[in-house]
């Protein structure tokens, strides 16, 4: 196969100045990039969905590894640098231009399972993870997320109890899953250079817990962490029944959201769940 040109001359030939609008940084380092593809683990013959490959320097990484990817890329201007990958890796590469937040992630997917790598902005990567782990069906069609986040929401989503870090994101994505930091990424890897340094989760789905439903895990964190200074009793009084569970399964209620363990979470959502 032909070498590959390098990232910063396909950039400079389609013209691809970052969008700030769209949250363009991105990679360069190839180095940097195989060891951000390996954090799935052996990806050859796999399916991957990513999201935002941008001018495709995760992509190829990917496709480096042996994986079969779809990509979903908003930027019209990105499609003739992945048009490229497309030839370079015949029969590897789908791209497909539109709005990750907006299209049905399952029906793209030729086969599955799957993993999804993605290095997106910091909204749309979070609001995408929020409902990746939501919803009463578990397991999903994916078997693991790799995701780049701002270095500070990286450590929300793997915080540990009794941290400032700890609260709905950490629940969220350790009550049915393990959620891991894999990378720090400094920010001058990135062109241009965000302001704050990132990291890259990983996300493998666990087995749910029997007799809890996400719904109601959701509005006892919601409640919890909401007012997470607040004593539990006064933070949960809207919810009907949490007082009784409380009771029931001895948590003072004089403690405060940032104290309970993920257990004691899934525990009071079970009490609420029946
Ligand atoms: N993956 C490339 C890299 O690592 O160098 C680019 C990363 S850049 C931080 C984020 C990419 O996500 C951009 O290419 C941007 O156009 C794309 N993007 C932003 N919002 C999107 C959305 N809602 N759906 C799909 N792609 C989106």
């Amino acid at each position: 196969m032909e070498p590959l040109p390098p990232l910063r001359e396909v950039i400079a030939r389609h013209g691809l100045s970052a969008s700030k609008a769209l949250g363009q940084n991105f990679l360069f380092d190839e180095q940097l990039l195989d060891r951000i593809a390996a954090i799935p683990g052996d990806l050859s013959g796999q399916q991957v969905l990513e999201i935002g490959p941008g001018p495709g320097g995760l992509t190829r990484a990917l496709l480096r590894a042996g994986a079969q990817v779809t990509a979903i890329e908003m930027d019209r201007r990105c499609l003739p640098a992945l048009a490229e990958l497309e030839a370079a890796f015949p029969g590897r590469l789908e791209v497909i231009q539109g709005d990750a937040l907006k299209l049905d992630h399952n029906a793209l997917m030729h086969s599955e399972p799957y993993s999804v790598v993605a290095n997106l902005p910091y909204n749309v990567g979070t609001e995408l993870f929020t409902r990746w782990l939501s919803g009463e069906t578990w397991p999903r069609r994916w078997t693991s997320l790799t995701l780049m986040f701002q270095e500070e929401v990286a450590r929300r989503i793997v915080a540990a109890p009794g941290t400032s870090a700890y609260g709905r994101l950490s629940v969220l994505a350790q009550w049915r899953s393990t959620a891991r930091l894999a990378m720090k990424v400094h920010r001058s890897a990135f062109t241009p250079p965000p302001k704050v340094m990132s990291a890259v989760v990983h996300v493998v789905p666990t087995a749910m817990p029997d007799g809890v439903s996400a719904t109601t895990l959701s509005q006892v964190t919601e409640a919890a962490f909401g007012q997470r200074r607040k004593m539990l009793r006064q933070s949960l009084k809207g919810l009907a029944g949490a007082t009784g569970a409380l009771d029931e399964l001895g948590i003072d209620p004089q403690r405060r959201a940032e104290t309970l363990s993920v257990d004691e979470f899934v525990a009071i959502a079970r009490a609420l769940s029946v």
